[in-house]
């Protein structure tokens, strides 16, 4: 009997949807919004050569690994910003030595901290202050204020922190980073944030006179229909929100940030991994595949099934009697020894064999990059470009 000598396991990446959703924001936004890609979505070169080719204001990165990739995929420092609710003496160093375009700042002892660095340096630094709202957006996956959070300072501390940061004389303040939450398909919720924070902008420039809050970064958080129910995120709507938005505040004048990064990566890769074993279990099917969440952690940590497919390769069975899923909902899991290796559960297929090749859609952002890599000392995946 042949048998494969090779057993198919791949992220498989074309970046075109990629390019055309930077392409096509930078067309319908507002003047002043300036759209970044948030790299911890899939740190791949390809994709941050195509955030360049696109163009992409910058890269909004969260770590000094990241700025390392961004810069050698020939994105100048100076289109780098920075967020992230821990970063080290020797990150911010790098920032600043750099000179990034903005580091958001997420408490006081971060600011005191680049206060410190950038005295050193002799340098200044242009900042936004991270802030975490009062308010948060209940219907998304995972928010980012409301609360109490880990992420920036909150909301009413502002009126006691502001002054002592404006105190620290290299840290140059520009304005306000609000990022609300991940993940969101209603615009409105989005554009809900985007009029709280223009009136805390207000607020502030009228409690501290002389400070202007001349630039306003809405964070990512543009959501993806995994579960494919028809309710893709409507860029336009969000475009004309923010336009009407901007007129009403009269903040024309202003710059506006859009850390992007599920909604321009997500559908531009594929997992790809090959049946190994099909059995029945107490009258369920359980399909098992080559890659589970060492590879494509995604699924089992959301909860959710990534819309998927099966390219039927046809292969000989190994015996007469070898299972097959014939119009029927199954469970499909990883090789690793854990109950928690999950990829898709209850999903209705009409035809699984094994040899087959398993395809997760949707596997563009936050794919290889956040799974279990180490567990269990598999071999890497491939990540193929086409
Ligand atoms: C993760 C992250 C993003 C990107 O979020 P998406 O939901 O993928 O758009 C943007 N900004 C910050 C600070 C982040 O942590």
């Amino acid at each position: 009997m042949a048998t494969a000598d090779t057993t198919l396991n791949c992220y498989v990446y074309d970046t075109t949807p990629m390019r055309e959703k930077i392409a096509h924001l930078n067309q319908i936004m507002p003047a002043g919004v300036e759209v970044f890609y948030a790299m911890k979505a899939n740190p791949h070169p390809a994709f941050l050569q195509a955030a360049r080719e696109a163009g992409a204001k910058g890269i909004e990165i969260a770590s000094l690994g990241e700025a390392e990739k961004a810069v050698t995929a020939g994105f100048p420092a100076g289109q780098l910003i920075y967020t992230g609710p821990g970063k080290s003496s020797e990150e911010l160093r790098w920032g600043v030595a750099h000179g990034i375009r903005t580091i958001h700042i997420e408490s006081l002892t971060e600011a005191h901290r680049l206060q410190a660095i950038c005295t050193e340096l002799g340098k200044n630094q242009d900042i936004l202050l991270r802030i975490n709202a009062d308010f948060d957006i209940h219907e998304a996956q995972t928010t980012f204020s409301g609360g109490s959070k880990k992420f920036g300072i909150d909301e009413e501390k502002l009126a006691d922190f502001l002054p002592q940061i404006l105190a620290l004389d290299h840290l140059r303040f520009r304005g306000l980073h609000v990022y609300a939450a991940s993940g969101v398909l209603n615009v409105g919720d989005l554009l809900k944030n985007c009029e709280l924070v223009f009136g805390m902008a207000r607020n502030i420039e009228a409690n501290h006179p002389g400070t202007c809050c001349d630039t306003i970064d809405f964070g990512g958080g543009f959501g993806v229909d995994y579960l494919e129910e028809g309710h893709d995120f409507d860029p336009q709507a969000y475009a004309d929100g923010l336009a009407a938005l901007i007129e009403q505040y009269g903040f024309g004048e202003r710059t506006f940030f859009l850390e992007l990064g599920r909604y321009l990566a997500a559908d531009s890769g594929w997992f790809c991994t090959e049946v190994l074993d099909i059995k029945d279990s107490r009258g369920k099917k359980q399909v098992i595949c080559a890659g589970g969440i060492n590879h494509f952690r995604r699924p089992a940590a959301l909860a959710i099934n990534h819309p998927m497919a099966i390219i039927p390769m046809h292969r000989e069975k190994l015996f007469p009697a070898q299972e097959q899923v014939r119009d029927e909902a199954v469970y499909f899991g990883g090789p690793l020894c854990t109950g928690a290796d999950k990829l898709a559960n209850n999903v209705l297929m009409n035809a699984v064999d094994v040899g087959d090749i398993a395809v997760f859609g949707l596997a563009g952002a936050y794919g290889l990059t956040m799974s279990n890599l180490e567990f269990l000392s598999h071999e890497r995946p491939q990540e193929i470009i086409l």
